[in-house]
């Protein structure tokens, strides 16, 4: 028998730190090629480094951007279009990546879909966190942050050797240049509601006594969901849950993005609540479950974390927590 699990109002202390306690590693930068165990250099803030930008643009070109929500809308804002338009025409996966499918420039690779080769950035007013980092990137481990680039070799020296004849600066100068608050601010609250999506997925598996009824399909769910490349993710979610997570209809302001993330969650949990607080079948827990976890880890894919460990992290919790696979 399960119970009726009023999700997420009845989170109780225990299980709404679950997935919080999971210390996601999330990587942000505006790398190649995803890959959490790649290389890299810790900076410190009076590092000097040469960090003025000759703006060739050659890491606009062949690389990722990986974008969360408010991103989103403050890329389609300086675009001067509908969010929902700027993600069908510009993004992949459902809007968490920019496309890098302009003409092809530096080493042949694909330019961003935002670069005009004779102005540079289109969106610059509104161009994403890992925008403004490179060639830096930020790690957050648990709570320990640090900025880094990836390898040993300063990137910019790869692409625009002439950066070594530019005035040189500190990390702490060049990080306050780029306007870097308002993003981090996003990118720590999305975590959060990361965290909160899959501390959804846990109360309806693990509160509700869908776990304690021996179920052993949720977990495997989870599994499933963080081993999914994320377009096939963002095509198995329903259109309605992927436009949910990532193009509310939020009349917040783009400005104050902590307030922007908050509305988005109250929204989602509304939408939950609404959606799940009636069907407490097996079937019906497992489904929204997965659904919630899912999301989640969508989310984390946007937010740089690598869903396969987030998904590995959230099931060993769970089964610490009476849940089977
Ligand atoms: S690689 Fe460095 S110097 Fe070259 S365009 Fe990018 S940020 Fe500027
Ligand atoms: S959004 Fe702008 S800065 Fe970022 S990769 Fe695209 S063109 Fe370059």
């Amino acid at each position: 028998m399960t119970s009726s699990p009023k999700w997420p109002l009845s989170l109780n202390a225990s299980l709404s730190t679950l997935a919080a306690n999971t210390n996601p590693l999330v990587l942000r930068g505006k790398p190649t090629n995803f890959c959490p165990m790649t290389a890299h250099t810790i900076v410190h803030a009076d590092d000097i480094f040469p960090l003025t930008c000759s703006r060739s643009g050659t890491c606009c070109h062949g690389k990722m951007v990986w974008l969360n929500p408010w991103e989103l809308a403050c890329l389609a804002k300086a675009n001067g279009m509908p969010t929902r338009a700027f993600r069908d025409q510009f993004t992949e996966f459902g809007g968490i990546r920019l496309r890098f499918d302009g003409p092809p420039g530096w080493k042949g690779l694909p330019a961003c879909s935002q670069f005009d080769p004779e102005r540079g950035c289109r969106v610059h007013t509104g161009r994403p966190l890992a925008c403004r980092l490179y060639p830096l990137g930020r790690q957050l481990l648990g709570k320990e942050e640090h900025y880094i680039f990836d390898g040993e070799r300063f990137p910019c020296l790869v692409g625009c050797p002439e950066v070594q004849e530019l005035p040189k600066m500190t990390v702490r100068d060049y990080l306050h240049g780029q306007h870097i608050g308002p993003g981090q601010v996003a990118q720590d609250a999305y975590l959060h509601t990361m965290q909160r999506l899959a501390d959804g997925a846990f109360v309806l598996l693990i509160e509700s006594g869908l776990a304690a009824s021996g179920d052993k399909k949720t977990l495997r769910g989870w599994r499933a969901n963080g081993q999914q490349h994320p377009k096939e993710r963002a095509h198995q979610l329903p259109i309605e849950w992927l436009d949910r997570l990532l193009i509310p209809e939020l009349t917040q302001s783009l400005e104050d993005p902590q307030s922007y993330a908050d509305a988005h969650y109250n929204l989602l949990q509304e939408n939950a609540q609404n959606a799940f607080s009636h069907n407490h079948t097996k079937d019906g827990l497992r489904e929204a479950s997965c659904l919630m976890m899912s999301m989640a880890l969508h989310l984390g894919r946007s937010l740089g974390s690598d869903p396969v460990q987030l998904a590995d992290r959230w099931i060993v919790t769970a089964k610490k927590h009476g849940a089977h696979e």
